[in-house]
């Protein structure tokens, strides 16, 4: 076995958070800290839960993962309740300080509100100022307390009211969960770019408890039944009379996130009625259909590029080797390697499995290409391996834009596929050949007939640049947006 140099997950998109919300459930922040491990992989750099035992709210938040902070039976001891909410963080911005940490809790007039939020809002910073103008004192640099305040400040008096009067001032890609002394309620965005599901956990029609969260992989873990997605823009608000929905915002064309399917969702979720891996799958064939090539052997780069290579390696007909093989062991704390380790070729996160790859000719299969220093590496290491021919292919069309939408992405001039055409980033990453799934291909392997230019059922901006959300933040009207704010 050959060793590899660092580990390589750096060089993607990263899902920002995972939300849950669970309400009338024995031992809630038990069951929302299994829903909040389950959703690690949206998040972690630090995790909370707040809970609700009838009379207060008790909460806890710290840097890490989930287990680092609820492995301590005396710290779920802590948080008793039957209702609660959870959030697992990925900070963007470098500030992973705990004021950051979700989710954020305020004392209303009202009573006590918690909430926890996955997304950015695209006029955070123009209603963060005019908030700021208006008196607002703001504990955290979050788009959440954005919401905290704008619900603060409104006139209305039911919670539910202030909640919808606070969506309408929002614009931007965002699911959140939040808890009232009463209520247990969750959001999609108008256009449903993020996730949110509705879950239930047996019992009589009364009795039942239900679970919010970011995907149905938190609702396995828990014992719960999927009940289906929450609709684009859809309120949904759970309380002592059971779930009601309310829809404020009028009907949209939806907008789900696709590379939730290439590469953000566990692959055993199950995503707007789609099997992730399914889907994942499906992309693999529909890529060896666009972009086949004489091989030897079809080699996932794991864990994410596994599905969509089982899926090529199918529609080929060529063998699925594991010639890539990752160490699960290396934890975010691993010292960072020398140079001279580094050139020792000491690797810490995949190693080459040296008897499948020599001598062939391989087909390394990956979900997508940001910066492009993992695919040279990977490629490089698959060459040292003996390997006579390497083919890169990509579940993903090129990621030429970034996402302003809760995804951690560099910015353009950092994305490879913004910089240089197809043969050239396959020249920079050394591959023999390289080849993306097609947009049309993409939305073909996800049941469509291709992309409509004018009805895009997809968010796909990442690919094409057309982004569905305005980025007030982003342009000149930021100032006229201020004023108008600062005016109403
Ligand atoms: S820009 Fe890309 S990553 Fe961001 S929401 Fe749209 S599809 Fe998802």
């Amino acid at each position: 076995m050959d060793c590899t140099t660092q580990p390589h997950d750096d060089d993607k998109f990263h899902e920002e958070c995972g939300v849950i919300g669970v309400w009338r459930v024995p031992d809630a922040a038990a069951v929302t800290a299994l829903g909040l491990h389950a959703l690690q992989h949206r998040g972690q750099e630090a995790t909370g839960i707040v809970t609700f035992d009838g009379q207060r709210f008790h909460s806890h938040r710290g840097l890490g993962l989930v287990g680092d902070n609820f492995g301590d039976a005396k710290v779920i001891a802590s948080l008793p309740g039957t209702i609660a909410v959870g959030h697992n963080r990925y900070a963007t911005t470098g500030e992973t300080i705990l004021r950051n940490v979700q989710p954020l809790y305020a004392d209303f007039e009202f009573g006590g509100l918690a909430v926890a939020h996955n997304g950015n809002l695209t006029n955070a910073h123009v209603l963060h100022r005019a908030l700021v103008r208006r008196g607002c004192l703001f504990q955290s640099t979050t788009d959440s307390e954005v919401f905290v305040h704008l619900i603060a400040i409104s006139l209305y008096s039911t919670v539910v009211d202030r909640l919808i009067d606070a969506l309408k001032q929002v614009v931007g890609a965002y699911s959140l969960v939040a808890l009232t002394n009463n209520a247990l309620m969750g959001v999609r965005d108008p256009l449903g770019v993020r996730p949110l599901i509705l879950g239930r956990i047996a019992g009589s029609e009364d009795t039942a408890g239900w679970v919010l969260a970011s995907e149905t992989c938190a609702l396995d873990i828990v014992g719960a039944e999927f009940v289906r997605d929450i609709e684009p823009g859809e309120i949904v608000v759970i309380d002592d009379q059971g779930v009601r929905s309310i829809k404020p915002f009028g009907r949209h064309v939806e907008r789900f996130c696709v590379f939730e399917y290439i590469y953000f969702a566990r692959p055993d979720s199950v995503m707007e009625g789609m099997p992730v891996y399914d889907a994942r799958k499906r992309i693999g064939a529909e890529l060896a259909r666009e972009s086949g090539v004489e091989a030897d052997v079809i080699v996932p780069v794991p864990d994410s590029g596994v599905p969509a290579a089982m899926g090529y390696a199918q529609e080929s007909g060529i063998p699925f080797e594991l010639g890539i093989i990752r160490n699960h062991y290396v934890g975010r704390t691993f010292i960072e390697p020398t140079d001279h380790i580094r050139n020792l070729g000491v690797k810490l996160k995949h190693s080459a499995n040296r008897p499948v790859l020599e001598g062939k000719r391989v087909v390394l299969v990956d979900d997508s290409i940001v910066r492009g220093t993992t695919s040279r590496k990977i490629v490089e290491m698959v060459r040292q391996a003996g390997a006579k021919e390497v083919h890169m292919r990509i579940s993903s069309p090129p990621t030429t834009h970034s996402c302003f939408y809760g995804i951690d992405t560099p910015e353009r001039s950092k994305l490879l596929a913004a910089q240089h055409n197809v043969a050239e980033m396959a020249e920079l990453i050394g591959a023999d050949t390289l080849a993306f799934v097609s947009i049309d291909g993409l939305y073909r392997a996800l049941g469509k007939p291709g992309r409509d230019p004018a009805k895009p059922h997809y968010c796909d901006a990442c690919f094409t640049g057309e982004y569905p959300i305005a980025r007030p933040d982003q342009t000149d009207n930021a100032e006229r947006q201020l004023s108008l704010l600062t005016e109403s």
